[in-house]
């Protein structure tokens, strides 16, 4: 939270129970923006913004009916729920409730109480100093506070599925590095740009990204003219997998995560991906891969990430496209074809050697 919130002012932080308590030292501070920004860090289920007044009934109902003046309108049904962590305080929590109701009640006449589901809760707290007064919880992000996962290593391209992938593994608690293949001049900088704004969006909810661009174009040029055209992108996506290990390792990842959905394209065939599989000596998330394509759309657009995705600019798996890619490959026969390239580790030590670092904040 504080990272987050770093640049929008400094916050006191107060935990209590189950509860942590964010309070802006400047008054000026942008709530609005501090809202949204701590909708996107994960390991909150649930979040609220509140009112503070002072530890007295009048002071508490006046806050409540004008700050919430606006949900209670819209309400039909509502109950009040208290807690009083101040025990020295002249109500109990069903009084404060009976109280507060009635007040409601007599402001709001179209409003009536339903204690099981009602529209809005509107919740009283009387804290040591102050009391506040909060409607119905906004969702939180969910998921497991970044880095509690332990770190991996997104294969990232500019397409719809690997920004969602990198989104819903951070959710988990997983610190991204990302490491995306180039290969000018068949990809040009633009596309290498849109990779980097899809990071930058994602980072809003992950945290900072390292990532390291990979120069490509050697070892696909190697594959076009040494392979067969049928295994062209299998052996491709073979060799991204086992430099990306490498880049995973020296940055202490555990695993490769990739936007991959079975059936998807040739290359993501069950067969296919057993072959791409075996190249990574280290796990592979592959979050999308039950997913329809609508249901990665869904989530792009959640996280913003649709409308750059979508921007046409080339990818390295766009270049020497196969007419007619093996769907069912076989792992003896694709390890054959990839031998075709006799130096194909060296390429691979030029490339890691080449890589450019770039940290996305
Ligand atoms: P995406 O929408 O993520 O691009 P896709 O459906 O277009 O996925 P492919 O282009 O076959 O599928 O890529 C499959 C996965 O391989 C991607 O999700 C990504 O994890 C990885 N990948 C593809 N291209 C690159 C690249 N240029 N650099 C790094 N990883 C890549
Ligand atoms: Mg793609």
């Amino acid at each position: 939270m504080r990272r987050h919130l770093a640049p929008l002012g400094t916050f006191q932080f107060t935990k209590s129970q189950s509860t942590i308590m964010v309070e802006p030292e400047d008054p000026d501070t942008d709530l609005d923006d501090t809202v949204d920004a701590l909708t996107r860090v994960f390991g909150i289920a649930a979040l609220s913004r509140a009112a503070v007044c002072e530890k007295d009934i009048e002071d508490i109902a006046a806050t409540a009916l004008e700050y919430l003046k606006e949900p209670l309108e819209d309400a039909k049904t509502f109950k009040v729920e208290a807690k009083r962590s101040d025990k020295k305080f002249p109500m109990k929590s069903p009084e404060i409730c009976r109280e507060m109701g009635g007040r409601i009640l007599r402001r709001f006449h179209h409003l009536k109480v339903d204690v099981h589901n009602p529209d809005i809760t509107v919740t009283v707290e009387v804290r040591d100093r102050y009391a506040f007064v909060r409607g119905n919880n906004l969702h939180g992000a969910g998921g497991m506070p970044t880095g509690t996962g332990g770190r991996a290593a997104v294969l990232i391209s500019g397409g719809i599925d690997s920004p969602v992938a990198s989104y819903m593994m951070a959710k988990r608690g997983i610190e991204l590095v990302a490491v995306h293949f180039a290969s000018p001049p068949y990809t040009s900088e633009l596309a290498e740009m849109k990779v980097m704004e899809l990071l930058k969006k994602v980072a809003r909810y992950s945290g900072w990204i390292t990532t390291f661009v990979v120069p490509f174009t050697e070892i696909q040029e190697q594959i076009r003219d040494k392979c067969p055209e049928e295994y062209f992108t299998i052996i491709m996506r073979r060799v991204m997998m086992m430099i990306s290990a490498r880049i995973a390792k020296s940055q202490n990842c555990h695993a490769l995560i990739t936007g991959e959905s079975v059936g998807q394209v040739a290359s993501q065939t069950m067969y296919a991906l057993a072959c791409t599989d075996c190249a990574a000596d280290m796990p592979v998330f592959r979050p999308c891969i039950g997913m329809d394509k609508d249901e990665i759309i869904a989530i792009s657009r959640k996280i913003d990430t649709f409308e750059t995705s979508i921007e046409p600019y080339e990818d390295c798996c766009t270049v020497f496209t196969p007419k007619h890619p093996k769907t069912k490959p076989r792992l003896d026969d694709v390890l054959k074809a990839e031998a075709n390239m006799e130096n194909l580790d060296e390429m691979m030590d030029r490339a890691v050697a080449g890589v450019k670092k770039v940290v996305i904040k």
